[in-house]
């Protein structure tokens, strides 16, 4: 299996956020691979993405989990990423959190003590939330393709693993070209279309953003209250997110297009020009931690289940599974696919 892994490429399958960014890692480190992707048969749910990234969560401004370690890597990674990709996708900015009334206030200053404050400001009007910002998705996904490209290691074409692929001993082989490991990620496609990691415990939430023009709002900082408004330049904002569980098309609805209206009304936006809605299904798990690593008995792998936090969780993992990878490392136990070993037949 080493001599494998020094010696072959390894196929990724999917460009969404989860394998630009497990492309880029592997680029980096000088791991040869190959990229495919289907964007035209299999929906990208990430180029629905609001991209936001944001340490704290919930009512009780928790930090989200591993915060720190994912955010200390985080911002080197999009940075250096920006460089080499000569393009600006990386926009870090302060996240506001406005009382949603004078009861909550008190709820909140009454825990203020016990509270972990090191990524909060408090003002009389709400929580500044420091360490925050966007990725723009849409554009380093793009950008990343041509790259991927011009080097000639990207191809569009949809594979159907039980027949597209011939496992023998520890190795994979695919039009003619032998692999040291496959690496899956197809996002929510994985739990219909996988074989092999199919079965994990994913849960999808099919979600949707509308994109408006306004004057209004300020085009500084990222809005919070049960929702964000997000700008992203020239009075342009998405607003966000909606989840649903029980309708995983990749067509806008009339519901979701209401409930963000209802979300405009509350963030206090009266005046504002609707001009399209986006939608994807956020590759979502039972017990809300990504599916990471490797098949217990072929030379397969998974680089899956970022759910809602796609942008903060993936560049951290990527970074895990080549560790892994290369036996210089494990992935984090509550990430690890090791914790459904069992589920696998020998
Ligand atoms: C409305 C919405 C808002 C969101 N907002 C945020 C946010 O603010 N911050 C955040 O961090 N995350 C957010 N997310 C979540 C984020 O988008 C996901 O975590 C992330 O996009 C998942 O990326 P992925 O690569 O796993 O899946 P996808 O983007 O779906 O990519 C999977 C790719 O695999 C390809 N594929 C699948 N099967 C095959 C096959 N058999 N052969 C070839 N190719 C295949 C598909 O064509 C696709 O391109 C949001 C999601 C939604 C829907």
């Amino acid at each position: 299996m080493l001599k494998n892994k020094h010696s072959l490429p390894v196929l990724i399958i999917g460009q969404g956020l989860a394998g630009t960014i497990l492309a880029h890692t592997l680029d980096q480190a000088g791991v040869p691979f190959y990229l495919v992707d289907a964007p035209k048969t299999f929906f990208t749910s990430s180029y629905a993405a609001g991209g936001i990234f944001n340490p704290v969560t919930g009512r009780k401004l928790e930090k989200s989990w591993l915060v720190d370690e994912l955010f200390s890597y985080l911002f080197p990674f999009y940075t250096a990423l920006e460089k080499t990709l000569s393009s600006s996708f990386f926009h870090p900015m302060p996240l506001f959190r406005p009382y949603a009334n004078e009861e909550m206030k008190s709820w909140l200053l009454e825990r203020k003590e016990g509270i972990d404050n090191e990524y909060l400001r408090w003002t009389d009007e709400g929580v500044w939330v420091e360490k925050a910002g966007w990725l723009d998705v849409d554009s380093l996904l793009r950008c990343s393709k041509s790259y991927f490209q011009t080097k000639n290691i990207y191809q569009e074409i949809a594979i159907h693993p039980a027949t597209d692929l011939k496992i023998s001993g520890d190795v994979v082989s695919f039009q003619k070209q032998t692999y040291a490991c496959v690496i899956f990620c197809e996002g929510y496609h994985a739990q219909q279309n996988n074989p092999f990691f199919g079965h994990l415990n994913f849960l999808p939430a099919k979600g949707e953003l509308m994109k408006i023009s306004s004057l209004e709002p300020s085009q500084e900082y990222i809005l919070n209250k049960n929702g964000f408004l997000l700008p992203l330049g020239n009075h342009e904002f998405k607003v966000g997110a909606t989840y649903r569980w029980d309708d995983f098309s990749n067509q806008p609805s009339i519901s979701a297009q209401l409930d963000l209206r209802n979300k405009l009304k509350s963030l206090g936006l009266n005046s504002y020009e609707e001009i399209e809605m986006s939608t994807g299904v956020r590759p979502a798990t039972q017990d809300r931690r990504p599916l990471v690593g490797f098949h217990p008995h072929l030379p397969l792998a998974i680089f899956n289940g970022f759910g809602s936090k796609g942008v903060s969780l993936s560049p951290y993992f990527a970074h895990q599974w080549l560790a892994e990878w290369k036996a210089e490392g494990q992935i984090n136990s509550e990430a690890s696919i090791r914790r459904f070993y069992h589920l696998f037949s020998t």
